[in-house]
């Protein structure tokens, strides 16, 4: 479909059009994607249809009117030569993407794959695969030729996900996971030097200032942490707070978390919802002992609740108090609701522990001294950094990682670096 196919041949405004159906098509079964996402992989159906629906909706969008603007450059050298370059598509592009948002990390690979004119092999997890296969469906229903976006479903290593990294015939590879299978993924790419682009983990620190808007910060904790039931790549999971107003938040925060509300998925009251799998919640459970061992306070949570939940891989939303910098729970990535509180006594303090990581896709900053924020932004490792608020997204502004959080950047024009060739 790419060598011979009409894909990467037709009018710009033709491929455009297309992306723009595929969307309102998944935008009329905004309901059926919901359940779907949730059934799948538990999370709450209102986050389902008001987040990863609408998301995916409108990255499918953005990427569209990409279509259109894609252009080389003449450049005057000398009187001599005409030269030029040319934005041409890579090629065949293998994607593998990870459980948390199936959908919505499907849109982010898709959208600016097809609006550059390649045509795409994608592996959604093996967790989840419903969603995609739809989209896939939708796909061929709505006119995109035959061949052009193709999923593949199936298992990570020695199965689907090691076919298309090691694919000879692949050109280009997208992957979002646990850096531990990113380096797998370069591994593989070494046989034909595929172009690789990694969204690896992250463990983010969410920066509490005694100056900041407490409760507005106390709600930024919570979306940072417990949002999706913490299986967040970007999650606020080290919550350094000044030592000035600990006390008054941490009980803010545990009095707000008390109440909420814990179940299926499908309930539309469930604010959180399962983890995807047994193993997930196994290992979260076990980072919650560690903890414990290391000598964290633990405030709430630590485990899986019992009486009216007794079916489903549920564990509590935790917190623990006094974590220090050092310890396991502040520094590898538990992708579950656990938080780590982290008393800082000043920002020389927390500027230094903030950057004490191997990680670094994101980080936040509550504070109402803008001088502050800015002095900080600049100095954080981290590919994004929110101020005054947390997991905000929009498909025009880029997301990806320094360090150990990986390589390349998606969203917005970025993404259309990462998905041509400059001749
Ligand atoms: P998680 O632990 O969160 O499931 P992974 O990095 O294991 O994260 O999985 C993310 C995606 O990578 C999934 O689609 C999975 O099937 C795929 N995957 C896992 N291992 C490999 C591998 N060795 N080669 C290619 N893909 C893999």
């Amino acid at each position: 479909a790419f060598e011979e196919g009409p894909w990467r041949r037709m009018a710009a405004a033709e491929r455009a059009r297309l992306l723009y159906k595929l969307a309102d098509e998944i935008e009329k079964r905004a309901d059926e994607f919901a359940q779907l996402e949730t059934m799948d992989n538990g999370k709450p159906v209102k986050e389902s249809r008001w987040v990863d629906v609408v998301q995916t909706v409108e990255t499918f969008r953005y990427y569209a009117g990409w279509c259109t603007k894609l252009e080389g450059e003449t450049n005057h050298v000398n009187d001599k030569y005409f030269t030029y370059t040319l934005r041409e598509p890579i090629g065949v592009v293998g994607q593998i993407i990870p459980w948390n948002f199936p959908m919505l990390m499907a849109a982010w690979k898709l959208g600016p794959a097809l609006a550059c004119g390649n045509t795409v092999v994608l592996k959604p997890a093996e967790q989840t695969p419903l969603t995609a296969l739809r989209i896939g469906e939708l796909a061929l229903e709505v006119g995109f030729p035959p061949g052009v976006l193709n999923i593949i479903t199936g298992f990570g290593p020695d199965s689907a996900g090691s076919a298309i990294s090691n694919h000879m015939d692949i050109d280009k590879v997208a992957f979002i996971g646990e850096d531990k299978t990113g380096r797998e993924i370069v591994k593989a790419s070494v046989g034909n030097l595929k172009r690789v682009s990694l969204e690896l983990g992250g463990k983010a620190p969410n920066i509490v200032f005694a100056d900041a808007d407490i409760d507005a910060a106390v709600r930024g904790a919570m979306m940072g942490i417990f949002f999706n039931q913490g299986q967040v790549c970007c999650a606020g999971s080290r919550l350094f707070i000044e030592e000035k107003v600990h006390d008054e938040f941490m009980s803010k925060l545990t009095e707000r978390v008390g109440k909420m509300r814990q179940g299926n998925g499908l309930d539309e009251q469930t604010v959180i919802g399962p983890q995807v799998s047994k193993e997930q919640m196994e290992r979260i459970l076990s980072y919650c002992d560690i903890a414990k061992k290391e000598g964290a306070k633990l405030v709430c949570g630590g485990e899986s609740p019992k009486g009216d939940l007794p079916n489903g891989y549920f564990v509590k939303p935790t917190i623990f108090d006094n974590v220090r910098n050092d310890m396991r729970i502040a520094q590898e990535e538990v992708f579950g609701p656990v938080l780590a509180v982290i008393p800082f006594k000043n920002e020389k303090e927390v500027a230094e522990q903030a950057n004490k990581i191997l990680y670094g896709l994101s980080a936040g900053i509550w504070t109402s001294d803008s001088k502050k924020a800015h002095k900080l932004v600049s100095h954080v490792k981290a590919g994004t950094v929110w101020v005054n608020c947390y997991n905000m997204f929009d498909p025009q502004m880029p997301f990806g990682g320094y360090k150990m959080s990986g390589y390349g950047r998606e969203l917005g024009k970025h993404s259309i670096e990462l998905y041509t060739n400059v001749k």
